[in-house]
């Protein structure tokens, strides 16, 4: 046993109220800290926990997928986000997306609910040392705090991220828009398509490269680093004129109906939540003005008229050299009652820092109950992920997402790309139930 009757868990964020109900699931008291609705992060509006900041979408859905399995594996450990994420889907073709609100008033409903988890509204700016403690704080960690945590480490990192703007369905032009899902796949209404021809594509281009971009007057480096997987549509476009044609706007497996063609360049728009009333622009992170982005993606036929529910916006992301600082059970090396989780650890998506969350709870736990801490199998995504951003053979770390990649290699390797998917589906889920009955109820 702890000295203390409970454990600390400090944000309710994603990977925050996945370990808090971890923890309070298996009778132990959690006292859960959360700075909204005081304070709120320049991308977190609302006052509920467990907040999507950007896309509504958890990935893909398919078990033979990296993100389907990983999705996968956290069901069968029991993920209270997974629950009410598949408590409140609105259709996206393959993919698990959800209406956002619901989402997370879902997931605070549940938290709050539990008995034995006491909710205190206040901005933490010290690692507690009272207790055996989780910081889950995220990407956007409050000033205060960040300093706490490079004054006890030393490396911490900062780079940024781009959130998508999001317009209303009824200002979308019908005329000049029309909806199909990619290829035909999934139900046909969960895309609008905004074809552009060469001329109109050329026209945009060029006011995109050129528009003014805001200023980033609250980050401490000159020269921001982006993240691939979320970089401004602005910035991917300075690579070349095609290379948003080839990546965001890309018109394949898109048949225009006016034309009875693939159009030159196409942005697609997904539902947003699940009335259908708002759509994102997948794909358009942005760090431009508002009134730039109005009037660039306006530029778009079928945006014209488009109404901004949200604006793109563009912020700082921070994250801890975890190869150096934590152990694959998320705890801190230097102090094993301190665990971390969430996007903070260098995991990147919303589900990856729900299942470091998950772990990081089982763990803080079992750390209470004074058993041993676990790391899941290499076999399994969640394992692998967690080995991944604590190897300290990794020098230059980078945030990390659910990928085969991080996987072993299959001994019976199918060369078709869909088998290979679900040969790795199956013998993470067979690992992982032999794991689960062994060890991890305990
Ligand atoms: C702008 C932006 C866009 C992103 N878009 C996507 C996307 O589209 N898809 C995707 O998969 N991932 C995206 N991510 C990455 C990541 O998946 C999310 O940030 C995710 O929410 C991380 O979960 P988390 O629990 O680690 O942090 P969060 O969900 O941010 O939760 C952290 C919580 O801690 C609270 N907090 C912070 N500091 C303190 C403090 N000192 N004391 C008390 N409480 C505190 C915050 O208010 C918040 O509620 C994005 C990140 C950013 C910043």
């Amino acid at each position: 046993m702890s000295n203390k009757e409970y454990i600390n868990v400090v944000g309710a964020g994603l990977a925050g109220c996945e370990a808090a109900y971890q923890i309070a699931k298996r009778g132990i008291s959690v006292r859960l800290y959360e700075m909204k609705p005081h304070k709120k992060s320049p991308a977190h509006h609302t006052e509920d926990f467990a907040e999507l900041v950007c896309s509504n979408s958890l990935k893909a859905q398919r078990v033979g997928s990296a993100a389907g399995l990983l999705k996968e594996e956290m069901r069968r450990l029991d993920s209270l986000l997974l629950r009410c994420a598949d408590n409140c889907t609105v259709p996206a073709g393959g993919a698990l997306a959800v209406d956002r609100h619901l989402f997370a008033k879902s997931v605070t409903e549940a938290i709050r609910s539990m008995g034995n988890i006491e909710i205190i509204s206040e901005e933490v700016t010290e690692i507690p040392a009272d207790a055996i403690t989780v910081i889950a704080t995220g990407p956007l960690t409050s000033d205060a705090l960040c300093s706490n945590i490079v004054s006890l480490f030393g490396e911490s990192l900062s780079f940024f991220d781009a959130a998508a703007p999001i317009v209303t369905a009824e200002s979308i032009d019908t005329e000049t828009s029309f909806k199909q899902s990619r290829y035909d796949k999934g139900d046909g209404d969960d895309y609008i398509n905004c074809p552009l021809n060469k001329a109109e594509y050329e026209t945009f281009y060029k006011e995109l490269i050129s528009a003014e971009r805001a200023p980033l007057h609250d980050f401490d480096v000159a020269e921001p680093k982006v993240y691939e997987g979320c970089m401004p549509i602005e910035v991917m476009a300075q690579r070349g004129e095609d290379t948003i044609r080839f990546g965001p706007m890309k018109p394949v497996g898109l048949r225009d109906p006016r034309t009875g063609h693939r159009p030159w360049a196409a942005l697609q728009l997904r539902r947003e939540n699940s009335a259908g009333t708002m759509y994102n622009l997948v794909g358009f992170q942005t760090n431009l003005k508002f009134p730039e982005q109005k009037r660039v993606f306006g530029l778009i036929p079928a945006l014209k008229n488009a109404e901004f529910v949200r604006y793109g916006v563009m912020h700082r992301n921070t994250f801890i050299d975890s190869p150096r600082v934590l152990n694959s059970d998320y705890s801190a090396k230097t102090r094993e009652t301190l665990f971390f989780a969430g996007q903070l650890t260098g995991v990147e998506g919303y589900m990856e820092s729900a299942s470091s969350g998950l772990m990081a709870g089982i763990n803080a736990a079992r750390k209470f109950k004074e058993l041993k801490t676990l790391t899941l199998p290499e076999e399994t995504m969640i394992g692998a992920l967690s080995r991944y951003i604590t190897d300290d053979t990794v020098k230059k770390f980078q945030p990390m997402g659910a990928s085969f990649g991080l996987l072993p290699e299959l001994t019976n390797r199918s060369r078709d790309k869909k088998i290979r998917g679900e040969q790795y589906a199956e013998r993470s889920l067979d690992t992982l139930s032999m794991f689960v009955e062994e060890r991890i109820n305990d």
